[in-house]
Order: structure tokens, then C-alpha cells, then sequence
């Protein structure tokens, strides 16, 4: 079976930014603006209790990331390859709890300071109720990751981001959900005032009726769906187990969906 993104849309963008600076109020809004989506990745030991600091005001967190999501990245942004394991657990633990009872929410979602994983870090945060975490690594074909523990982008915002936008907007129609997944800094833009690298970037994706606009949660939740969906043997018949509408490519690539809960005749 092939498949779409809701809406029989065949193509998702999503962000990733990190670290929590004040520099976030203006990145979700320029975002939020266009459309788009991303993941705040956020260290709720240095948010601040105020505005006008170096961190966002950790009391405006739903307002300042209002339409996006906020992740997990350590309450002190400890480099995890240096850490025990119970520092790992405490570290991203404490992080989840501290978010969670800003948001009210379940929190997720991660990223990893510095960039650093391995395996053995990998598990201690599944056991940590961490389902998904980028890395700093890149994959530039637009793939969606088989391990969502292990999420490479497809580039930093300053890697070439327009020609890779164009690549996207361009790709030939058998590729399968291609993803674009963007990340960095917010302080980035403005160490350099390069702020118009994102707006430019915002203003050519946006508005595209094939592109589906979402955090890295959201994504993370419709191929979990996906991967669920459970066949009969002669692949006649399909059932739906989640809670999530999954949207695939029907005769002649006709978008239908599978209801939750559906059992489909295919
Ligand atoms: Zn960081």
C-alpha cells in the first residue's frame, strides 16, 4: 500500500529548533505566520521567570509557542555522552516533568544536546517515555527515519536551504512521503541578523496545497498509525487500531483514508 499525509497531501515540512533563547518569540511567530510548524526543543533549567531575559519567560511558553511543539532537550543541557545513567534519566526525566506541568500536555519529543546519542542512550530514553529525538546528523533525501530515536534533518538552516526547498518542491512523484526537516538556532538569525534566511525560506513554502505542515510530533504520530494498521494475510482487508485517520493512494492515486477504528475492504 502506498500512502499519503492527511488530507491526501503528499508531502510534509517540519522544524526543529533548540535551546529556548528569546530569539524563539520572533522564529514562531515568522513561522506560525506562514503557516508552518516546528518543535521547540527547550532546557527547562535555564527558562526564564521573566520577559526581557536571555531565555523565554517560562510562564508564556503556551502563548510564545502557540501552534507549534515544545520537546524535551535536557534540563541543563548536559552533553548525555559525558553523563551516568542516572544523570541521563534525571536529565531528560526532570525536563519532561518540568514541561509537562507548564504545558499540561504529555512531552514526548526530544532533541539531543550536542548532538549526542549511542545506542545505550537511546534505550535509557525510551525508558524515560522519550519516543522521538533529532540528532545533528542530515539526510538530504527527504526520507522519513525507521528509527524515530535516531531523526536526522534533512539540513541546518544554513546548509544550502533554498536549493534543498526547491529539490523538495521538485521531487518526482513516486517518492513516497518525502519529508523536509529543518533545523537549528534561533540565535543564529539573530547573531548575523540573517532573519531573512527564514522568512525567504517561509515565504516559498508556504500556502502549498500538497505540503503538509507539522511538528515533529504530529509526524511522528501519523506513521506511528501507519505502522499499526493491521492487514489480513490475502491483503484484502485492512483495520485501522489508532485514533488517527491514515490516508493512502487509492485507483489511480485517488486519496482515501481509513478511518480509526475501520476495518477496510481494500
Ligand atoms: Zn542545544
Amino acid at each position: 500500500m502506498k500512502y499519503y499525509y492527511p488530507e491526501g497531501k503528499s508531502k510534509a515540512l517540519t522544524f526543529s529548533y533548540d535551546d529556548g533563547q528569546i530569539h524563539d518569540i520572533r522564529l514562531a511567530e515568522i513561522l506560525r505566520s506562514h503557516g508552518l510548524k516546528g518543535t521547540f526543543n527547550l532546557n527547562s533549567g535555564t527558562l526564564a521567570n521573566e520577559d526581557n531575559s536571555f531565555f523565554v519567560n517560562k510562564n508564556k511558553l503556551a502563548e510564545i509557542y502557540a501552534g507549534h511543539e515544545i520537546a524535551v532537550h535536557g534540563v541543563e543541557h548536559k552533553n548525555l555522552g559525558n553523563c551516568t545513567d542516572t544523570e541521563i534519566i534525571c536529565e531528560i526525566t526532570n525536563d519532561r516533568i518540568a514541561l509537562e506541568n507548564l504545558l499540561g500536555v504529555p512531552v514526548q519529543g526530544m532533541a539531543y544536546a550536542y548532538g549526542a546519542y549511542d545506542k545505550h542512550i537511546m534505550s535509557l530514553l525510551k525508558a524515560c517515555g522519550i519516543k522521538y529525538s533529532r540528532t545533528v546528523g542530515e539526510n538530504p533525501w527527504f526520507e522519513v527515519p525507521k528509527n524515530f530515536l535516531e531523526w536526522d534533518s534533512t539540513c541546518h538552516h544554513n546548509n544550502d536551504l533554498m536549493k534543498k526547498g526547491e529539490e523538495f518542491l521538485n521531487l518526482p512523484n513516486w517518492k513516497e512521503l518525502p519529508l523536509m526537516y529543518v533545523w537549528g538556532h534561533s540565535f543564529e538569525f539573530a547573531g548575523n541578523d540573517s532573519w531573512n534566511i527564514i522568512e525567504e525560506f517561509a515565504e516559498k513554502m508556504q500556502g502549498r496545497d500538497e505540503i503538509w505542515y507539522a511538528t515533529n510530533g504530529e509526524i511522528y504520530d501519523y506513521m506511528q498509525a501507519i505502522r499499526r494498521l493491521e492487514f489480513t494475510a490475502d491483503g484484502k482487508m485492512v483495520k485501522n487500531p489508532s485514533t488517527v485517520t491514515v490516508w493512502y493512494k487509492g485507483e489511480n492515486e485517488k486519496p482515501e483514508c481509513i478511518l480509526p477504528g475501520e476495518l477496510k475492504k481494500l
